[in-house]
């Protein structure tokens, strides 16, 4: 069969060069990938063979193998799960897919210390490649389940590799390793001793369901490729594994599922190993949280929260949801029907002892079982985040940094639930530089008197707390929480009063602080100067007709001369923007001029329109005070060059 050398893709070039040289210290790992690997390609089987029957794969052994030959320094861990078709092995193995990787590599390059490139490792995740940290050669010969012939896959990872089409393969995969000489300096380990294989697979391994064998003490290394072999079974070849000499293996695992055991048998070490298998993070998770119900209906659920964002959790595509067992068998992957999308986040793995193991994604959404699980498991989810938040503050602080603005999406999908996600969710405030608040906090702290919940929405924390409208608040020391995620600008106008405080934004509607308590003094002062405003508020509501629908004066200013809002129930115009980079068209609706009477070059205006309304300046006057009323909060105005034009003549009379 004719050899065909192949070039790595040039993601997956730089990434095995950082492989071989080895920027990750704990090399052990390499195997942990490998019969992770191996697992999931056991699971595929598997589910695939309860699929469609048809599939003509032997699964009646369905195992992992490990053998080590000490003499010609190198390791094989083979299984007999459902193997890759020629184009499989190009597609997955001679490419990296994930999404974000690119951007993950030049992150890589410019990080400054070994500490820091392996940390983002650590996030990444490298599976397969891990084995060139400490293989010089890795040789990968594989056969789909139900195709004829296999391929062979051949690397030492400097930039080619090459592939070739074989016969005679049994199902499934072999990862041979040839290793790199031992170097306990460089933590390259005896990977060939059974002492050493012994200890990573207890380590990283031990709940693997299917079973991890090593070849028997002192066996020969042919003697145990024809075992496992063998065991894995050609399907043509009916009763041929027993008529074969077997040395005795030795089964590594243990294969308890740890979700069917109590918290205190297991070690956090062992969540964390699991968490990693199944999630392909490297990082250890934030939080582990077990369920069980017993009952009519029983199950067991072992969740996680991971300690930072898969690169794509915003994508559409990406697959989301927990392992669905039925009796300690994986019958699906990714079973989204089992938590909200909001919660996309959450890994792990639920085992129901009762549901049909043939059950397709469309019925499991119908399932009115899955759906008890789903409300039950939501629940525990966001109690736990509320809980976190008391008891372990830090993890809580991560985890809301990473994770807060998917949850709050819940806020708008999830209605029964929004009470819960309102209590363990936390906002940043005008109260504390450093540290978030909860609606709680605030609702403690609020002023006599005091009937809403103040927040403004806006690009950053900077641009929120200069903008004017905050003055009037500032100034009174009223907080104003400060929200700055896109999807905030959609829940704030959806959820019910909070311990029965509406939320109310700063930019929107009248500002109300003094509400309940203005004196009859303070009431004159305000109608007299309405009064002596009419004419200009009038007049220029006149001239800028166009582009707002009122002028008003405005009681929320003190140092700015005006201020732009929108009325009380309008779509914000960064709620637009979101609409339309959605592809969605929504009326604009015209928004309202705020002037500050008690600023100079306002109340310079008053008396320059009252003693001379002709004056030719004034028009100009009032469209620069409505540019900088847009500039001040940060929006665009409609026509810069007519503003600056403006601005520079009024300038230059200055000079
Ligand atoms: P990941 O496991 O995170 O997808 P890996 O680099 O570990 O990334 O593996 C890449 C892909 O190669 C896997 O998703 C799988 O499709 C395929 N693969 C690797 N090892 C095996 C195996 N032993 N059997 C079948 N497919 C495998
Ligand atoms: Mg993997």
């Amino acid at each position: 069969m004719p050899t065909e050398t192949f070039e790595f893709q040039v993601e997956a070039r730089q990434l095995l060069q950082m492989m071989i040289h080895s920027i990750y210290s704990n090399k052990d790992v390499f195997l942990r990938e490998l019969i992770s690997n191996a697992s999931d390609a056991l699971d595929k089987l598997r589910i695939e063979a309860l699929r469609d029957g048809t599939l003509g794969a032997d699964v009646s052994d369905l195992h992992i193998g490990v053998e080590a030959d000490p003499e010609a320094r190198t390791l094989t861990v083979r299984d007999n799960g459902i193997g890759m078709s020629h184009d499989d092995v190009v597609g997955l193995i001679g490419t990296i897919a994930k999404s974000g990787t690119a951007e993950f590599l030049q992150q890589l390059k410019e990080a400054r210390s070994a500490a820091a490139a392996e940390g983002l490792i650590g996030q990444f995740g490298v599976g397969f490649y891990s084995s060139f940290m400490v293989a010089d050669e890795v040789t990968l010969v594989t056969r789909r389940a139900g195709e004829g012939k296999g391929t062979r896959w051949t690397s030492t990872g400097e930039g080619t590799y090459t592939i070739e089409t074989v016969d005679e393969v049994p199902q499934g995969t072999s990862v041979t390793l040839r290793l790199k000489p031992v170097d306990t300096e460089d933590k390259v380990f005896d990977y060939t001793a059974p002492s050493k294989i012994r200890e990573i697979v207890k380590r990283y391994s031990d709940f693997i369901t299917w079973p991890i064998r090593m070849a028997g003490p002192g066996a020969d290394p042919a003697a145990g490729d024809a075992a496992v072999d063998a065991a894995a079974g050609e399907p043509e070849a009916g009763d041929a594994p027993e008529t074969r000499p077997e040395p005795e293996p030795e089964t590594l695992n243990s294969r308890k599922a740890l979700w069917a055991r109590s918290r205190d048998e297991v070690s956090d070490e062992e969540y964390h190993e699991l968490y990693k298998h199944i999630s392909r993070d490297w990082a250890d998770p934030l939080e582990i949280i077990q369920v069980r119900a017993e009952g009519t209906f029983e199950y067991q659920a072992l969740l996680f929260l991971p300690s930072h964002p898969p690169r794509d959790i915003f994508a559409q595509d990406t697959p989301r949801g927990v392992q669905l067992y039925v009796k300690r068998v994986l019958i699906m992957e990714d079973c989204e029907a089992l938590v909200p999308e909001y919660l996309r986040f959450v890994k792990g793995v639920v085992d129901a002892a009762d549901l049909s193991l043939n059950v397709s994604r469309e019925i499991l959404q119908q399932d009115r079982q899955i759906q008890l699980m789903h409300r039950r498991l939501a629940k525990k989810v966001l109690s736990t985040i509320k809980e976190m938040r008391s008891n372990r503050p830090e993890n809580y602080a991560t985890f809301w940094r990473e994770f807060g603005r998917v949850v709050k999406e819940g806020l708008l999908s999830d209605i029964d639930n929004r009470d819960a996600i309102l209590a363990a969710s936390s906002f940043a405030t005008t109260h504390d530089a450093e540290r978030p608040t909860t609606l709680h906090d605030y609702v403690e702290r609020m002023k006599p008197g005091q009937q809403h919940i103040y927040y403004m929405t806006g690009e950053s924390r900077s641009a929120i707390e200069s903008s004017p409208h905050m003055e009037a608040f500032r100034d009174r020391g009223v907080e104003v929480l400060i929200l700055t995620d896109a999807v905030d600008e959609v829940w704030v106008g959806a959820v019910p009063p909070f311990e029965g405080k509406e939320l109310r934004s700063i930019a929107k509607g009248e500002a109300d602080l003094d509400t309940g308590e203005e004196t009859e003094e303070v009431k004159a002062e305000r109608e007299q100067r309405q009064e002596e405003y009419a004419g200009l508020l009038t007049w220029m509501g006149e001239r800028l007709s166009e582009e707002v629908k009122e002028v008003r004066l405005s009681s929320r200013l003190t140092t700015s001369p005006a201020c732009v809002v929108s009325d009380t129930h309008d779509v914000t115009p960064a709620l637009q923007n979101m609409f339309r980079a959605m592809g969605q068209e929504v009326p604009t609706s015209k928004r309202i001029l705020e002037l500050n009477p008690g600023h100079p070059l306002v109340e310079s205006l008053r008396r320059a329109h009252a003693d001379r309304a002709s004056d030719p300046e004034l028009p100009g006057t009032a469209e620069l005070l409505y540019g900088m009323a847009l500039l001040a909060e940060g929006s665009q105005i409609g026509d810069p060059a007519r503003f600056t034009t403006l601005l520079a003549e009024r300038l230059e009379r200055t000079l």
